[in-house]
């Protein structure tokens, strides 16, 4: 098959062809037809992220077919259409996965960062974490379901019955969960890079109430902010927009230092937290709320030799929406 392997973090993924992978117990090898484009795989190419397994193919928003099933499976068969998230496996045992918080698992494996991934032909993944992927949404497109979607859809849950949420940093996430919210009745405001002017009307297309740069007052009191950029420094700066007992929610696996910040703008029952890793259970109740809201994505696609420029396109604040490889 081919894939586009990190041999080592800094440097350019290669083009590489590497034997076909074959389904051990448990697991399906599948047919990569998409694979998103995540701000996770910039952290993993760039080794921001420890512990990633090396060399290493990224990617963990894989959309395929299974063409083969290994011993003992029996949820999926050939020809299904799935999904494989970020969440490889997890152990069952710790404190965590007993605890129904498996996003948490201290043994979890990642696709595309402690496991092979999807920037390839082909790849083989535990039966167990993917999911059969809802029809009417094509291939390319549900492609950043599978963590833009499902960890957006995690972060707003976080901000609870807010309802004017500030969303920073209007990227393949943003640009779902402001569907969804809006869906549901609550108003946006977007955050973006200072002058990107693109981004705004953008978001102002996905129904944003307000769109500006993130150095730019709020137009509102926000309720909540959802941090999707990752730039520390905006953690202050969304601290400073939300009400008393309103959610500052990180939602990036990687940010920058936070700098220091007067207590004050903690004060009033504001709360600071993270979002990490997804559950399987998120997964069935992201699709459910995704197709209810009709959620579309805006998407660029790129042949899979050219991941690289994808990757650089991400860098550099390029995209609308979100870049998927296509493989075949
Ligand atoms: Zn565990
Ligand atoms: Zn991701």
């Amino acid at each position: 098959m081919r894939a586009m392997l990190l041999r080592e973090p800094r440097i350019p993924l290669e083009l590489t062809h590497l034997p076909d992978p074959r389904p051990g117990p448990g697991q399906v090898l599948v047919a990569v037809h998409a694979c998103g484009v995540c701000r996770t795989d910039l952290h993993v190419v760039d080794g921001e992220l420890p512990h990633a397994r090396s060399p290493v193919i990224p990617g963990h928003e894989i959309v395929g077919t299974v063409a083969e099933t290994g011993a003992g499976v029996s949820t999926l068969k050939a020809g299904d259409r799935i999904g494989i998230p970020w969440l490889g496996s997890t152990c069952g045992a710790c404190r965590y996965c007993r605890a129904d918080r498996e996003n948490l698992c201290d043994a979890a494996q990642f696709t595309g960062y402690t496991i092979d991934g999807g920037y390839a032909d082909l790849a083989v993944a535990d039966a167990r974490y993917c999911f059969l992927l809802p029809q009417g949404v094509g291939d390319i497109e549900i492609a950043p379901w599978l963590c833009a979607g499902l960890i957006g859809y995690r972060a707003l849950r976080m901000a609870g019955e807010a309802s004017r949420i500030g969303l920073y940093g209007f990227g393949a996430a943003a640009h779902i969960v402001a569907q969804l919210a809006r869906h549901q009745g609550r108003e946006v405001a977007a955050f973006t890079r200072p002058g990107d002017v693109a981004a705004q009307g953008f978001a102002r297309d996905l129904g944003a109430a307000w769109a500006g740069g993130s150095d730019e007052p709020a137009p509102f009191e926000l309720d909540a902010a959802l941090l999707f950029a990752p730039v520390g420094a905006l953690v202050p700066t969304a601290l400073r927009a939300v009400v008393k007992g309103g959610t500052v929610v990180c939602a990036g696996i990687h940010m920058s230092d936070v700098p220091q910040f007067p207590y004050a703008l903690l004060w009033g029952e504001r709360r600071i937290v993270s979002v990490a890793n997804l559950t399987r259970r998120d997964a069935v109740d992201f699709f459910a709320a995704a197709a209810e809201a009709r959620v579309r994505t805006h998407v660029t696609s790129y042949p899979l030799a050219q991941a690289n420029d994808a990757l650089d396109a991400l860098r550099g604040g390029r995209l609308t929406g979100a870049a998927v490889l296509t493989p075949r």
